[in-house]
C-alpha cells in the first residue's frame, strides 16, 4: 500500500438501488462544501447524498451499507436547507 497519509478523499463502493450499478463514490467529493440535508430518523445521524454515474439518479449512502437507498425512504428525515448552519 502506497496511499500516503494525507487521505483527503475517502472512496468506497456503493451500489445504485435504481440500476444496480456499482461505482466508487468519493465521500468527501462534490463541490467542496458538503451540505447535509438528510438525516436518519432512527439515529439522528446525517447521511450523505450520492449520484449514480450511470443512471444519474440520486441516492443516500448509509454508513457501512453497500447499497444506496431512496431519498424518499421512510427512514429518512428531510432537513430544510435554510436550517443548515454553515
Ligand atoms: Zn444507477
Amino acid at each position: 500500500m502506497n496511499m500516503g497519509k494525507e487521505m483527503k478523499y475517502e472512496y468506497r463502493e456503493v451500489k445504485c438501488p435504481w440500476c444496480d450499478h456499482v461505482f466508487m463514490w468519493n465521500k468527501n467529493g462534490g463541490e467542496g462544501l458538503i451540505i447535509h440535508m438528510y438525516r436518519l430518523k432512527e439515529t439522528g445521524k446525517y447521511v450523505e447524498e450520492a449520484k449514480c454515474p450511470k443512471c444519474e439518479m440520486k441516492m443516500l449512502v448509509l454508513d457501512k451499507i453497500f447499497e444506496g437507498i431512496d431519498i424518499d425512504d421512510d427512514r429518512i428525515e428531510h432537513i430544510l436547507t435554510e436550517s443548515v448552519i454553515l
